[in-house]
């Protein structure tokens, strides 16, 4: 196969080393949650893409949108004006939340989840004049040197990244470091623990995903980022929700995910799923914390393309036109009960968590110890090939199939998922 051939000869090693299956899948096409290799093979991607497909594979309303604007005018550097990303820029605003109409949400628009990370960090330090960041230990914010730094999992890590960085346990509750279901509380003593043992005391921020996706889907407990928010901004800090996963209609019940928690983020960081396979991603914050940045230059070349801005508007319209955060909830929570029932006859399986469409399944060695099998995990994944299925491998000890497909998954393809996942299970039993 001459396209493997050719990954393999010019591609540098940075980039080989993240190829999920043993043997090499070439795509062909996408519609919707469906893929098709070479071969004419169609799959689920429950992967999503990597979560970047929110509304469907080449939704022809995205790429419509799209393919119009880029006929007119592809590209206009953000030191200019154009109307596609002002407008964007407003919507993206109007889907924060502003309980008493009084916070002038304003955006910054980047090319990837990473620059708007580090972005996020600079302008946290910058507002409050504060070093020092907290991250959560099994989070994962992107591949720059500074989205490095915060990112706990260390087979992501990098040597030689910047520091003023404090990791704090994450709340998992299934095995986190309190036991299961612990709640929040233990793990908002440890936040003000590690600020007192870990840093200056003057904090920029913390960064939390509602519900981690690298991590392994791990979902915030109820009232930790409040939580967190209240023990940081104590500090001089902000809460800076990372919805690079998370957001955009993904969790179900709310456009954002940490909504869940009735908390408001100081800023909140997005990609993915904002332009539906498009090279977009934002930052949004409170116009106050921005001001700062006006001292200094801050450009992103690409920040704001007319292109991907286009898309991204007919991304929130689909949004609303085909009730895909509806579809989630629903959809997910079949698919939840499915993994469910699962659990029960594959005692492999040691969790089943998540919410929406982004949903987990853990595999434990034993239910007991809870010792992580990322052989099992492995097996799996590779089977469910078979059955059509493209799932990703996740979490600290990779142990976690992690399912975030694209948000129009429906609920026959939930039988298809649990059956092919089932008869993995079976086969590697056998
Ligand atoms: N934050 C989170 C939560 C992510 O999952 C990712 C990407 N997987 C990033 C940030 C970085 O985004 P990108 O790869 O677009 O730079």
């Amino acid at each position: 196969e001459k396209t493997a051939q050719r990954r393999d000869n010019y591609y540098a090693a940075s980039q080989k080393k993240f190829v999920p299956f043993k043997d090499p899948m070439v795509f062909r096409k996408g519609s919707m949650q469906y893929l098709w290799d070479v071969d004419d093979r169609k799959y689920i991607d429950l992967l999503g893409m990597n979560v970047c497909i929110s509304v469907g594979h080449s939704h022809p309303k995205v790429v419509a949108a799209a393919m119009e604007q880029a006929q007119q005018l592809t590209h206009c550097t953000t030191m200019f004006y154009h109307p596609v990303p002002a407008h964007f820029a407003e919507e993206l605003a109007a889907t924060m939340p502003n309980p008493n109409g009084d916070i002038e949400w304003v955006v910054h628009f980047t090319n990837s989840g990473s620059e708007a990370v580090d972005l996020a960090m600079t302008i946290a330090r910058g507002y409050t004049g504060n070093l020092d960041l907290l991250a959560l230990r099994s989070a994962y914010h992107g591949p720059t040197a500074a989205a490095q730094s915060i990112t706990g999992i260390s087979g992501w890590r990098h040597p030689g990244m910047p520091g003023n960085v404090a990791f704090v346990a994450d709340p998992n509750q299934y095995r986190g470091i309190f036991g299961q279901n612990a709640g929040a509380q233990p793990y908002l003593d440890e936040i003000e623990r590690t600020i007192h043992t870990a840093t200056t005391g003057q904090v920029a921020g913390i960064f939390i995903e509602s519900v981690q996706g690298y991590g392994g889907i791990i979902e915030m407990p109820k009232g930790y980022m409040t939580g967190a928010a209240e023990r940081v901004r104590a500090k001089g800090g902000l809460l800076i929700a990372d919805e690079v996963q998370a957001g955009f209609g993904r969790t179900g019940d709310n456009m954002w995910g940490f909504e869940a928690d009735g908390v408001i983020p100081d800023i909140v960081v997005m990609a993915k799923g904002i332009g539906n396979g498009f090279p977009l991603a934002a930052v949004v914050t409170r116009k106050e914390i921005a001001a700062p940045m006006a001292d200094k230059f801050m450009f992103h070349t690409y920040g704001a393309n007319p292109t991907a801005c286009a898309a991204g508007r007919a991304v929130l319209q689909v949004i609303k036109e085909d009730k895909v955060q509806e579809n989630a909830r629903v959809v997910g929570k079949a698919l939840l009960e499915r993994l469910h029932a699962l659990k029960k006859k594959h005692t492999a399986i040691g969790d089943v968590r998540g919410r929406g469409l982004m949903l987990a399944i853990e595999m434990v060695k034993d239910h007991k110890t809870k010792e992580p099998d990322p052989q099992t995990t492995s097996a799996v994944f590779e089977q469910s090939r078979q059955s059509g299925l493209i799932l990703s491998k996740s979490g600290a000890y990779q142990s976690c199939l992690r399912m975030v497909p694209p948000m129009c998954l429906s609920l026959e393809d939930v039988d298809q998922v649990a059956d092919g996942l089932d008869r993995a299970f079976s086969n590697i039993n056998n």
